[in-house]
């Protein structure tokens, strides 16, 4: 392995010199060339540069010292430029190296030292080029990393500082270099640094030290990890100190910590932080016998905005009752009204629409109840979602310790079925819980239980009662009535049951068994020679959905009973609730040949002016006016003034309740001749129907004369 030899270029105006020069160079296995002036020189190593150059100090023309300072300028620093000078003062030395030279050879020279110090210089030359290449390569690494490094002795004193990209740590501007941590980082930063270095200096690095650092409103995680540096004899400890952006990964934890501790959506707390924060206050306050409220709050018909107006409407909603929940629990503005109760206030999502406040310092249940009228008022105030307008209401539970439980879990629980207990009390409205409540929510929910599989196990039977007809003593039509037949408690009537199917959503599939069942029980009459019309109720559920018709027709069209056979009703609420799709849905009913009815007319709404805009065949009077009619009360004249509307329009009027003759032929006397009631019949298995079609009812037992109707504005039978 022959590596080319090194050239050396020889630069002296003395022929003589310049051969003994070139024989001992060879001699020691260089290359040579050789030049007689400076610009010789200059122009060769322009054109050839060499590994090294031989310069005189003493020529005609351009001196050694121009020749160097130009070679080194050309060179650059790297290029082993020695001077051969017969001037061998202090003088002539300092001249040569501050025009760049790299060594001095003075005249005579020592040969048999000459090729040894040569080889020497060339050592020293391969040390400096690997030096530089390796610190090249460091600030190459440097730039690259994004890591701010440090120098520092143990007493936090910087000696050294590079950054990414020449940037500045984050917060800190202008030169670091000769200060000491404590001066150039605020306190805690400081610390951090000054922890780390004691710790590295005990064991030799350390790691996991963070500090923060502000600028503005950007705030810069730091995390550092320190080594030790190895030290020469004698010198002080040094250490490097790299610190490391984390300000991601710091806001990836912050963000998870949120999620942990927060409801994303509303940006409270959620559950988890709720309970924590009451046990906590909980245990606070156990000396001091301080009684606290949890109130469990519900949105009253939200599951309808999520289906009516999507999710995202869902969403801005239950923001804004945040919101207001927020605005009317300032802890100012509760001292201020709720009679000093309520110090502080946390709030809470559960989950859904379910939120919950914790209320501290309370002395009575009123001041809980005075602290939900406030969240109650709040949620009543309009609000806008796209074009339409709102308005939320809430119904709350309250639970207070230490008389409604022990711990978190418990108030939680009991506030819940404070707030059931809210909701079936006609919603927007706040309750204190009870141990009662308990008892009642349990009952109630065993009911659903039992009623979540009665139709399957064939538990429920429709009845029917007979409608009359009192001018011909016939009867007209028949009313399903739904029956529950249940396992243990025996029948169980509707008013028992009905509300809870409707709350649960099993009235649905309830309603369509009773409508299918009284279909087909009333094709069974058809089909033996006793055709009789059959009312049906439907529940404001049923009559909400679109479909609607389409089931009845397809109900129909199944059991084979004629559409005319077939009455539905409805009542007045549903009616109010959306017009037009009432309106709508009612019209469809009738173009398919169903008739039409509305129940417990009177108790509801009373307004008979959107009557006449409802295709409705039938108004049923609600049996309160019945049962008032011999009073001398309102009730006499309200059932008139039904009748005159009624007769304008062309609907029929049914009377329910009817239990007694007398009213039976009061209702008569004033025009009203179809009448339903256990005076004329009870309801009735299906079976017994068709011997009740061939029956006829008499009204005749008392004479007219003794009847005594006192209505007011019509004339008395004489
Ligand atoms: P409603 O539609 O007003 O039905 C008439 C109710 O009055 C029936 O009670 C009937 O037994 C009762 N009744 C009849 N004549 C008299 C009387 O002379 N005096 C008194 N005091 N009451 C009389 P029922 O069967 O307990 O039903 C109660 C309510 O339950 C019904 O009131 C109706 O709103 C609802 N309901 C009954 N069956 C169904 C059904 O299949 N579906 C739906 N959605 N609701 C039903
Ligand atoms: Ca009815
Ligand atoms: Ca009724």
């Amino acid at each position: 392995m022959n590596a080319p030899a090194r050239s050396i270029l020889v630069v002296d105006d003395a022929p003589d010199a310049r051969l003994v020069m070139q024989a001992a160079l060879r001699k020691a296995g260089y290359e040579v060339r050789m030049a007689a002036d400076g610009d010789d020189a200059l122009r060769q190593f322009r054109e050839r540069p060499a590994d090294l150059v031989m310069l005189d100090v003493d020529m005609p023309g351009r001196s050694g010292y121009e020749v160097c300072a130009e070679l080194r300028a050309q060179a650059g620093v790297l290029l082993p430029i020695v001077m051969v000078t017969g001037l061998d003062d202090v003088g002539s030395v300092n001249a040569g190296y501050e025009s760049g030279a790299t060594d001095f050879f003075s005249k005579p020279i020592n040969w048999a030292h000459f090729g040894h110090r040569l080889q020497y210089l060339f050592r020293t030359h391969e040390v400096t080029l690997n030096l530089s290449a390796a610190e090249s390569r460091m600030a190459a690494i440097l730039k690259a990393l994004p890591d701010h490094l440090f120098e520092l002795d143990l007493d936090g004193r910087l000696i050294d500082v590079w950054a990414p990209g020449a940037q500045p740590l984050a917060g800190l501007d202008g030169a670091l270099v000769g200060r000491n941590v404590a001066d150039v980082l605020p306190p805690p930063a400081a610390s951090a640094c000054m922890e780390s270095l004691r710790s590295a200096h005990e064991h030799g690095s350390s790691n996991g030290h963070q500090f923060e650092l502000s600028r503005g409103d950007a705030r810069t995680w730091f995390e550092l990890s320190v080594s030790r540096k190895a030290a020469l004899a004698g010198e002080t400890p040094r250490f490097i100190l790299l610190a490391r952006d984390i300000t991601e990964r710091k806001d990836a934890e912050q963000h998870i910590t949120r999620l942990a501790y927060f409801d994303s959506l509303t940006g409270l707390p959620n559950r988890h932080t709720f309970l924590n924060r009451v046990d906590y206050e909980i245990r606070r306050g156990a000396d001091t016998g301080q009684r606290l409220a949890v109130l469990f709050m519900d949105l009253d018909g939200f599951k309808n905005v999520n289906d009516t107006l999507g999710h995202s409407a869902g969403d801005r909603v239950l923001q804004a009752a945040a919101d207001r929940l927020r605005a009317s629990l300032r802890p100012t503005d509760l001292l201020a009204r709720a009679g000093g109760a309520g110090r502080d206030v946390e709030l809470a999502r559960l989950g859904g629409d379910e939120f919950t406040a914790l209320v501290l310092d309370i002395h009575c249940p009123d001041d809980a109840l005075a602290v939900a009228d406030r969240i109650g008022q709040a949620m009543r105030s309009p609000i806008r979602i796209d074009d339409r307008t709102l308005t939320l209401t809430a119904s709350i539970g309250i639970a207070i310790h230490p008389d409604d439980g022990p711990d978190a879990e418990t108030l939680l629980k009991h506030a819940d079925t404070a707030m059931y207990h809210a909701k079936s009390t006609g919603r927007d409205n706040a309750q204190v819980y009870s141990a009662a409540l308990t008892e009642h929510l349990r009952a109630r929910m065993e009911l659903d239980a039992d009623l979540r599989v009665a139709l399957e196990r064939d538990q429920f039977r429709v009845v029917y009662q007979p409608q009359i007809d009192a001018t011909s003593g016939r009867m007209h039509a028949v009313e399903a009535l739904l029956r529950w037949q249940h396992p243990s408690r025996g029948v169980i009537l509707p008013q028992d049951f009905i509300p809870l199917a409707e709350e649960t959503g099993l009235i649905e599939a309830i309603g369509h068994w009773v409508l299918r069942t009284a279909c087909a029980e009333a094709g069974a009459w058809m089909q033996a020679g006793a055709p009789m019309a059959v009312a049906v109720n439907l529940s404001p559920t049923q009559f909400r959905r679109p479909t609607l018709p389409q089931m009845v027709e397809r109900v129909l069209a199944d059991t084979g009973l004629p559409p005319e056979l077939l009455e539905v009703e409805i009542t007045e609420g549903v009616l109010m609730d959306n017009t037009a799709t009432a309106r709508a849905l009612l019209q469809d009913l009738r173009a398919h040949g169903v008739r039409t009815a509305l129940d417990d007319f009177g108790t509801g709404y009373s307004s008979l002016a959107y009557l006449t805009r409802m295709p409705i065949g039938k108004i049923k009077i609600d049996r309160v006016f019945v049962a008032g009619l011999l009073d001398g009360g309102e009730s006499a004249a309200i059932v008139g003034a039904v009748l005159a509307m009624a007769d304008s329009l062309g609907m029929d009027v049914t009377a329910e309740g009817v239990e007694t003759l007398q009213q039976a032929q009061a209702l008569m006397a004033i025009g009203c001749n179809y009448l339903q009631g256990y005076y004329l019949s009870r309801p009735v298995p299906a079976a017994d129907v068709p011997a009740l079609v061939a029956k006829r009812w008499r009204f005749d037992l008392l004479e007219p004369a003794t009847i005594v109707v006192p209505l007011p504005g019509l004339q008395q039978p004489a």
